[in-house]
């Protein structure tokens, strides 16, 4: 056969861009599949996002993830959006689509097949805090795998009440607010908890949420969007308790797993991902 040198691209487009890994576990991947595919991490400025999507049509990159600031803004410079993409108002991971850059997102489909490495949650009671992208994301696409009841418990009304409405109109889910101002107690039919603010990131990883540990049941499983640390102060106080956990490097990870399966049509080992993410130490 005759070679080529003239590698498939994919990669990110992001402000910050040096702190993320996800370049890494992306190329550790293409490796392993041994396909010859590059992933490159760009910062680019809002300012810049247009070019920089129309230099990534020019050059026939194969897609591209999107993220902070720009997982609306890339909307209007795309062909389509996907169902769940359309839902959450959102796209983190663009696709070439024949000559269309169709955009998806991955956020909240990478936290379920996470999620169901351990259980599933269609008919499930669940509690999410948070209202933010990554909370939206996640609420979507569990009401999308069949959740029969979502409490979002959120700091901010408006922003909570926004998930509530967008779940109870756009989705079966029956979705609920609860104004997060004291300490909340887990109702005790909850099945599946679930952190998706930014308590407990990298730096301020003592940091935790306000909720009464004593009311995690052990037959709960506690999922976690952290994924810097990995093991949360939550997911700790989950374990000790005899809570199955789930972390937030399970969630990027399947992201990664999904954009490939997009990109290249091929199934990534999410193992040979998770080992080049821990290897770098973080
Ligand atoms: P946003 O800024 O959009 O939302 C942050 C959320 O956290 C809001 O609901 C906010 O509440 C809440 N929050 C923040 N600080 C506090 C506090 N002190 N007390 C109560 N609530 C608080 O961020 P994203 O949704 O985009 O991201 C959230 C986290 O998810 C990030 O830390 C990120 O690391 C993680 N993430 C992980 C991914 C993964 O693959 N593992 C993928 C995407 C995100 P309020 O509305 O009241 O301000």
């Amino acid at each position: 056969m005759q070679r080529t040198f003239l590698q498939p691209l994919t990669g990110s487009f992001a402000q910050p861009a040096a702190e993320n890994p996800t370049v890494i576990m992306i190329e550790a991947a293409y490796r392993q599949l041994g396909i010859d595919w590059r992933y490159i991490n760009c910062e680019v400025q809002p300012e810049n996002l247009a070019d920089a999507v129309r230099g990534a049509r020019a050059m026939g990159w194969r897609g591209f993830n999107c993220s902070i600031p720009h997982k609306v803004a890339v909307i209007e410079h795309l062909d389509g959006l996907g169902e769940s993409a359309k839902i959450i108002g959102a796209v983190n991971t663009v696709v070439l689509r024949g000559d269309a850059l169709i955009g998806e997102n991955t956020d909240g489909k990478g936290f379920v097949k996470a999620l169901e490495a351990i259980a599933s949650p269609a008919n499930q009671s669940i509690v999410i805090f948070g209202a933010g992208g990554a909370a939206r994301a996640v609420a979507v696409e569990l009401a999308m795998a069949g959740a029969a009841k979502i409490t979002v418990v959120n700091r901010g009304r408006e922003r909570g009440e926004a998930l509530v409405d967008l779940l109870n109109h756009r989705t079966k889910a029956d979705a609920s607010y609860y104004a997060w101002e004291t300490t909340y107690s887990i109702p005790p039919e909850t099945d599946i908890v679930i952190n998706a603010t930014s308590i407990g990131l990298y730096p301020d990883v003592d940091k935790t949420l306000d909720i009464d540990l004593e009311t995690l049941d052990s037959r709960m499983i506690v999922a976690d969007g952290i994924h810097n640390p990995p093991l949360t102060q939550l997911l700790r106080a989950a374990q000790s308790r005899g809570c199955r956990i789930a972390d937030g490097l399970g969630m990027l990870i399947n992201q990664g797993v999904i954009g490939i399966k997009y990109w290249t049509g091929l199934d990534a080992d999410a193992d040979v991902m998770r080992q080049a993410l821990l290897d770098l130490k973080l």
